[in-house]
């Protein structure tokens, strides 16, 4: 009972785990599977930096400096999302190829999906309103 009081003693305030530190174990992980498959110096080089990458993993979760730890994560789920909107536009543009066109709307940078008939349109943007000319 007194050796939990005291983890628990040691865990109090701590940040713990998030998003960014499962990013970075899997990152570990996979640089210690590449490791196994070359030749000794570059081996020894990727599992330094994943040692490396640990220790920074350990540290994020024992850190005190919530906040802080907190912004962190909230950076790194934004890079995520971005990348991860993006791979699903590519997959998207490549599915629907004979259905959907996609352009980007000149005022606000969004992106818009039209259905593909040839030509010339003259469309408004749903998100800022502005008019444009596509050609599909
Ligand atoms: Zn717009």
């Amino acid at each position: 009972m007194k050796f939990r009081e005291r983890l628990a003693r040691f865990f109090y305030g701590r940040y713990g785990s998030d998003g960014l530190n499962t990013f970075i174990i899997i990152i570990c992980a996979v640089l210690l599977f590449i490791a196994m498959f070359l030749p000794l110096l570059p081996s020894y080089i990727l599992r330094g930096g994943a040692a490396l990458l640990m220790a920074l993993s350990v540290f994020r979760m024992l850190s005190r400096k919530i906040e802080k730890r907190r912004k962190e994560n909230a950076v790194f789920t934004k890079i995520l999302y971005a990348v991860k909107s993006f791979f699903i536009r590519q997959f998207n543009r490549i599915r629907y190829i004979k259905k959907y066109r996609y352009r980007k709307c000149p005022g606000c940078k969004n992106h818009l999906r039209f259905p593909y008939q040839k030509g010339e349109h003259n469309v408004k943007c749903p998100r800022c309103g502005q008019s444009f000319t596509v050609k599909l």
